[in-house]
């Protein structure tokens, strides 16, 4: 390898910044190959992107992207990767989750050309709400179930990949992105290093429970057409009940022949029917919404400043 790209999204990091640079620099300036530091400001209010300037001022290793706005991690990822020249590329959290002294054993085993990326998966949730990992399980689980995208449970955005793995990333271009599916759908020969969870090292997450329930279901959304299908299967099942339920009435009216009864059951159904389809409804809208917002074809996103000569500013 002769240049590594590392691409660092950072929203209000400005704690945790310093560490990461002086932790990440410090190892790779041990190892043989150059290297580059892609830090994307993905918008921060806090002091982040004046110690990107200053980083990138002292360092020629440092160069930096600042959006207009905050457009999400997934963004500030594919602008690191559409902007990343390397002959390798890096994904590397801001806050020491994803910990730099695991880089040189990555280098080693993708340098042994058996593998296109070398990518770790946290083994432990140490650290992390009960309630947030029993989540995250159940949420690899049907995933993993649903969809084509092979999604190792725990596993992490940090990853090492070789230039042709970062072009099929580049190349899927799609608005709602979802990158663990995204990295799984591609492909590619990927060893996996397993490592116990850290905490971050300064700051808070920005993540909330709420914001990663809504991650996860855009994960499902994006990679697999099983909820489509459960709204079909609901609409048979519920025609065949409907038609044994008719054979019923209809039995019982020649049988008996008692005109007006049923009326909690009339109501019970009816509820149960309109509840259904709404639920259907729900699910053909968010796939609809995920074609609108294909549809109107609006940038990833805008960069008001970067230090980087020809760097793409709007995508
Ligand atoms: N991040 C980002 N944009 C956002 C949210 C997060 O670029 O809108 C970055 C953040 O600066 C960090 C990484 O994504 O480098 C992971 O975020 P965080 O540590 O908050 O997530 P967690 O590790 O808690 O899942
Ligand atoms: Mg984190």
């Amino acid at each position: 390898m002769k240049k590594i790209s590392i691409v660092v999204p950072c929203y209000n990091e400005q704690e945790a910044l310093p560490y990461f640079y002086e932790a990440v620099t410090g190892i790779l300036s041990e190892i043989k190959c150059d290297y580059e530091l892609v830090c994307v400001d993905d918008g921060s209010k806090d002091k982040t992107l004046s110690l990107l300037r200053k980083f990138s001022a002292e360092d020629k290793h440092v160069s930096y992207i600042s959006f207009s706005r905050n457009f999400g991690k997934e963004a500030a990822m594919y602008a690191g990767f559409c902007n990343a020249d390397g002959d390798c590329v890096a994904v590397m959290d801001a806050d020491m989750q994803d910990p730099p002294s695991l880089l040189p054993k990555m280098l080693e085993l993708l340098e042994t050309g058996e593998y296109d990326s070398v990518a770790t998966r946290r083994v432990s949730r140490e650290g992390e709400p009960q309630i947030r990992s029993w989540f995250a399980r159940r949420f690899y689980e049907i995933i993993n179930k649903i969809s084509d995208a092979d999604i190792v449970d725990g596993a992490r955005d940090f990853r090492l990949m070789k230039r042709s793995m970062a072009d099929a990333i580049v190349a899927m271009s799609e608005y709602n992105r979802f990158s663990k599916g995204i990295f799984g759908w591609i492909g590619f020969k990927t060893c996996w290093l397993p490592y116990e969870n850290v905490e971050r090292v300064a700051g808070e997450t920005k993540w909330s429970f709420w914001k990663l329930f809504k991650y996860a279901l855009d994960g499902i959304i994006n990679f697999s057409e099983a909820p489509l299908s459960i709204a079909s299967w609901f609409g048979v099942l519920i025609t065949v009940l409907d038609g044994m339920f008719l054979l019923f009435i209809v039995i019982r009216k020649l049988c008996f022949g008692d005109p007006v009864q049923g009326w909690a059951s009339q109501i019970c159904l009816t509820a149960f029917i309109g509840g259904v389809q709404l639920f259907c409804m729900g699910i053909i809208g968010q796939y609809l919404a995920k074609t609108y917002a294909e549809t109107k074809n609006r940038p990833h996103y805008i960069i008001s400043e970067t230090n980087r000569d020809g760097a793409t500013l709007i995508k």
